[in-house]
């Protein structure tokens, strides 16, 4: 039970390591950044074309209906890890020193942002 939980609540410096882990011993080695560039920007198209067939207005086609959306943003993650690993970014400092700047950045952008108010007003009315 506790290796079940240990696999569920991973901090990003643990999931920075598994990631490590798991090209040193499955993956043999890092891929290129261009190469990993190239992946992730597949990866993200993965994840697009299941939100698209979700949630918009295309239909799935049959070899698409077994992808899942986690399972893409796994994808979009793993290999987001690969390129930082590969290219020394500890990902917890940069989240808290982006978060930081977004929230400098952006304190009253979205809290005044007409639009913004109208959808979530739209959103509550349909409820
Ligand atoms: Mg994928």
């Amino acid at each position: 039970m506790k290796n079940q939980k240990q696999k569920e609540d991973i901090t990003i410096k643990q999931a920075q390591e598994m990631v490590d882990d798991w090209i040193k011993t499955t993956g043999v080695s890092y891929f290129s950044e261009l190469s990993q560039l190239a992946q992730l920007t597949e990866e993200v198209g993965e994840v697009a074309r299941v939100i698209s067939r979700t949630y918009g207005e295309q239909s799935f086609k049959k070899f698409d209906e077994a992808k899942k959306l986690a399972d893409e943003l796994a994808d979009v993650l793993f290999t987001v890890i690969c390129l930082a690993n590969s290219t020394g970014i500890d990902l917890t400092k940069a989240l808290h020193k982006n978060l930081a700047k977004k929230t400098k950045r952006d304190k009253k952008r979205h809290t005044n942002n007409v639009k913004l108010k109208m959808a979530n007003d739209q959103k509550d009315s349909e409820r």
